[in-house]
């Protein structure tokens, strides 16, 4: 347990209670703890109405906003866990997010549709890479509500999954990625099926391939063109459009299809209109940049003649992870209303001007339909101490070093008032210290009772910095030094990817609890034997947080969870050190407080690792047998006890990757 704790403040922001010297009617009500806490984690920020806090402190989902019907989530994980079904950590999945963020997508489109007498249909597909796992692809492409899902995919292993899944007959599969030969014929395979498939040429050399395999078949697939925007996105994946961008058809190349189709008398084939022009769009403006910018080519191929369809504006919808609605990276300054707005408005305009009919709008939003309804939960396993712990008592006498008396005076008289002008001499007279250590002038002893008084120093001055109304940006550092580091049971690399590889923030808190005041600050270590495993950046409204401030853990499992984890992270994740994919639920919201497990999947076992690296487990077993063997032969191990750790070894290969309480 870290030293510092953070004083919980009323609600009005007067005065901390910490230092009250409270009498317990003058504590916070239970209701202004819970609102503290639902104000510290932003849950009704970034929870787009399916999480929420109720009076118990517990986490609840919803499968709507203003649904009746919800499930406590620490309650049903107490549930899960007592009757052993799962073991932490766990992804706790809730399709029905999948149908209601499908749903509201399309919904947003069928308004500004109405709205703005637009003539064409909304037509979304789940572009397959954002979480290729069977049950979110059945799952949206089996909803209804008179909204069909489409499916997109980039490659033949996603395509052959893609193929295998029953979609309504007007939902389009949209193939886009660098294509061979074998992945052209499967998409033609599609077509014999009578699917809606759409070959979406990224290259000149592609459509070559496209045309010889189809007069090789005597078939008409649906053909595509990805064109290269000059209109980039914004955010971390402002790149993936812009005139240097990996994908897509340069004007000329565009040009040149059309007389390549034309040639091969295959001008009717030609159907769509692509482009994407990044993930995580933070900034509306660059949407309507990319639309006006896309539907003009659109508007210029229907005017020489080419009867396209659709108009595919690719993803890039983001979601809102810290709730701040900005264009901060982990932000959107737009709602999806706004997004569908804006493009059914821009794409409307520039058709009327340029008199051509209205496209069809084809949207791969993944991103948004996925990120919500996948929630990973772990628990505090442990507390890694810090060397800011357990300083010991330091004695001073006059007789020690002048530096060493004043440290020892400003700790004796630091207060509320002073703290910032004493914490910055504590900082001088440390310099002072180690000049003086360096120059032989002080001993280790000394520089000890120095190093141990300057900490507590800082500690005290932080503590009044809590305290005081205005947050001190120079105490955030020491805020940082002092956090106390959670270990908890999981890698960042297999279910957090993105907070490691490019510094995407997620909503974490725990699910319970939260009607306890938050006292300690924390960052989260994970398992792995890595330095790089850990988060020590988490959302806030206004800005980004260092430290998470977090109930007290006093050795008592608590459970802390990382929120809308269901766009790319499972399928980005690795496994490092070996720690494979944890426990899963599938849960189905069915009424106030109840819930239907609908699927269970354990995670992977030490043995489903050792195949991933290559080990085979019966030679594996085979060989640990051998090296016992040979100690009991050279008398290091008695034969009775070789055949025990022998049947111990094979019996490990059945543990969960992670750590088992
Ligand atoms: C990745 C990708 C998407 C999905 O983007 P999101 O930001 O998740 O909506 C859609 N289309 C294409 C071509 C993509 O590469």
């Amino acid at each position: 347990m870290s030293i510092v704790k953070i004083p919980t403040h009323s609600a009005d922001g007067r005065e901390p209670v910490a230092d009250r010297g409270v009498t317990p009617d003058q504590r916070l009500s239970k209701r202004e703890i819970l609102d503290h806490a639902i104000e510290t984690y932003g849950i009704a920020h970034w929870g787009a109405g399916y999480f929420d806090v109720n009076s118990q402190g517990h986490v609840i989902a919803r499968p709507e906003q203003n649904d009746e019907r919800y499930v406590d989530v620490k309650s049903m994980l107490d549930d899960l866990l007592s009757k052993g079904q799962v073991r932490l950590p766990v992804v706790v999945r809730f399709p029905q997010l999948l149908t209601s963020q499908l749903h509201r997508l399309h919904a947003a489109f069928q308004t500004a549709i109405q709205e703005f007498d637009y003539q064409g249909q909304h037509f979304p597909v789940f572009p397959m890479k954002v979480n290729p796992r069977r049950e979110v692809v059945e799952h949206l492409t089996a909803s209804t509500n008179g909204c069909t899902c489409g499916l997109e995919c980039g490659s033949k292993s996603e395509l052959y999954a893609a193929l295998s899944v029953t979609q309504a007959p007007e939902s389009l599969l949209i193939c886009n990625g660098f294509k061979d030969e074998s992945f052209v014929d499967l998409a033609m395979m599609g077509t014999h099926l009578g699917k809606r498939v759409l070959i979406v040429v990224e290259k000149l050399n592609e459509l070559r391939m496209v045309i010889r395999r189809a007069q090789a078949n005597g078939h008409r697939p649906w053909v595509g063109l990805r064109a290269k925007l000059y209109s980039q996105g914004s955010g971390k994946w402002a790149s993936s459009g812009g005139e240097a961008a990996k994908f897509g058809l340069t004007t000329s190349e565009i040009l040149e299809c059309i007389r390549l189709l034309k040639e091969a008398g295959m001008e009717e084939s030609l159907k769509l209109i692509h482009f994407h022009i990044g993930s995580q769009i933070t900034e509306i403006k660059r949407v309507k940049n990319a639309m006006k910018e896309s539907c003009r080519v659109y508007a210029k191929l229907r005017q020489m003649g080419l009867n396209i369809e659709y108009l595919d504006i690719g993803g890039g919808m983001g979601v809102d992870y810290d709730g701040s609605k900005t264009r901060y990276d982990s932000s959107v300054n737009y709602t999806m209303q706004e997004f569908a707005n804006d493009v059914v408005y821009a794409v409307a305009q520039v058709c009327d001007d340029e008199n051509v009919p209205h496209p069809h709008l084809v949207t791969e939003s993944g991103r948004v339909m996925t990120a919500y309804h996948s929630v990973f939960i772990t628990s505090i396993w442990d507390e890694i101490e810090t060397f800011a712990d357990d300083r010991p008592e330091v004695q001073v006498t006059d007789d020690d070093p002048q530096v060493i008396v004043e440290l020892k005076e400003l700790f004796d008289d630091i207060n509320a008032k002073n703290y910032r002008e004493y914490y910055h001499d504590a900082v001088d007279h440390k310099d002072e210290l180690h000049t003086q250590f360096n120059l032989g002038l002080i001993s280790l002893e000394d520089r000890a009772d120095g190093e141990v008084l300057y900490w507590e120093i800082c500690a005290q001055a932080l503590r009044f910095s809590q305290l005081s109304r205005f947050a001190k940006p120079e105490f955030e550092d020491l805020k940082r030094i002092f956090a106390s580091k959670y270990l908890c049971n999981f890698s960042v690399f297999r279910s957090a990817p993105d907070s490691w590889a490019i510094g995407q923030l997620f909503p974490i808190m725990p699910i319970h609890r939260l009607d306890e005041p938050t006292v300690d600050y924390a960052t989260m270590v994970d398992v792995t034997c890595d330095s790089d495993g850990q988060i020590d950046k988490f959302v806030d409204v206004r800005d980004v947080k260092n430290v998470l401030e977090l109930p007290e853990y006093s050795g008592e499992p608590y459970y802390l969870a990382l929120f809308l984890a269901g766009a790319y992270q499972e399928v980005m994740g690795s496994h490092h050190n070996l720690f494979g994919h944890p426990d899963e639920v599938h849960v189905s919201i069915e009424g106030p407080g109840s819930y239907l497990v609908e699927e269970i999947e354990p995670g992977s076992q030490v043995g489903d690792m050792l195949d991933f690296a290559g080990f085979d487990r019966l030679q594996a077993v085979k060989r640990f047998r051998e090296q016992a063997d040979a100690a009991v032969s050279t008398g290091n191990l008695s034969a009775e006890f070789a055949s025990e750790i022998v049947e111990r070894y094979a019996a490990s290969a059945g543990r969960y990757s992670y750590l088992e309480g």
